[in-house]
């Protein structure tokens, strides 16, 4: 299940979570390719909550829940796309 919100500078944002959680513990971001402009599968970014213990893959650190979702650190996609998710709009590096 999923939730997506426009979060500004071309990135829709979706909240997803796993069955073993109950609440996000992954990030979606559909966007534009940075280099051709096709649609871009998206980047999932998998947050630092309880489902995901004992993984070291990296994730990402919620500085802010709701609204003002804020991560930590920035993210990139294979595409070229690089930004912040900062007070809930998506920031470009
Ligand atoms: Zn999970
Ligand atoms: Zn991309």
């Amino acid at each position: 299940m999923s939730l997506w919100r426009d979060i500004g500078n071309g990135v829709t944002m979706g909240l997803a979570r796993c069955e073993k959680s109950p609440e996000t513990c992954i990030v979606i971001l559909q966007h534009k390719h940075a280099g051709n402009g096709a649609d871009c599968m998206a980047a999932a970014v998998p947050l630092a909550v309880p489902c995901r213990a004992g993984n070291k893959e990296n994730y990402w650190t919620v500085e802010k829940a709701g609204l003002e979702l804020t991560l930590s650190p920035s993210i990139s996609c294979p595409c070229g796309l690089h930004g912040f998710i900062r007070d809930g709009h998506w920031v470009s590096a």
